[in-house]
């Protein structure tokens, strides 16, 4: 699979609009601002992709980028935490997202994405409770390494990885960066693995 070639398919506020199930397919989360669009910018190489799910209007949808094979796919899950959102459009987020979680079955792996800085926070451990409890194999990249010193970054995987030792679907946790690539061949063999097996 490559990723390079990666477009736009469509966007699905519920599991109903979503493309057919089957084929196969590694969703991003992340809380927002942490770093999620410019993780599938910089995996795709393409400097607008995940935009798309910026535009107004599309910040709470499912947006699904197809990959250069047959029926393979990237999905950007809305992202959490809008300062500004009512308590009904979380529940809401909430619903959909979680029947998208639920359902899915061609499903391989969710990807969430930290701010290398701002580790595990509620939300983060949500998605993870939820990959352990479903046994869906799950990869962290800790985003905006480039932000701190590499020793200082170390220590922060170090610490990162101490927390995650009990769950036993997290398989990867990848120090990252979209603006210095650091992780992104690490990051594009998993999955790859987990779309072609
Ligand atoms: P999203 O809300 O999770 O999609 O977050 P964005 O990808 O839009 O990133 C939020 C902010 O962090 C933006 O200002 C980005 O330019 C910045 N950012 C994202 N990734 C990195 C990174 O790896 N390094 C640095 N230095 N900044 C980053």
């Amino acid at each position: 699979v490559s990723f390079n070639s990666a477009r736009f398919l469509i966007s699905a506020s519920k599991l109903d609009e979503c493309p057919p199930d089957y084929g196969a397919e590694v969703a991003f989360a992340g809380r927002s601002n942490a770093g999620k669009s410019s993780a599938l910018n910089a995996i795709t190489v393409n400097g607008k992709l995940a935009r798309t799910s910026k535009t107004p209007g599309r910040t709470r949808l499912i947006n699904f980028f197809s990959l250069n094979k047959e029926n393979m796919h990237l999905v950007d899950l809305p992202g959490y935490g809008y300062a500004k959102v009512s308590r009904d459009m979380k529940d809401d987020w909430q619903k959909h997202l979680g029947h998208y979680l639920n359902e899915r079955r061609c499903l391989r792996g969710l990807v969430l994405v930290m701010d290398i800085r701002h580790p595990l926070t509620e939300f983060d451990q949500m998605m993870i409770e939820w990959c352990e409890h479903n046994k869906l194999p799950l990869m962290i990249l800790a985003t905006k390494a480039d932000k701190l010193k590499f020793g200082q970054a170390k220590t922060a995987m170090l610490g990162i990885a101490n927390k995650l030792k009990k769950y036993e679907y997290v398989e990867h946790l990848v120090m990252f960066s979209a603006t210095s690539k650091l992780g992104l061949d690490e990051c594009r063999s998993v999955l790859t693995n987990w779309l072609e097996t």
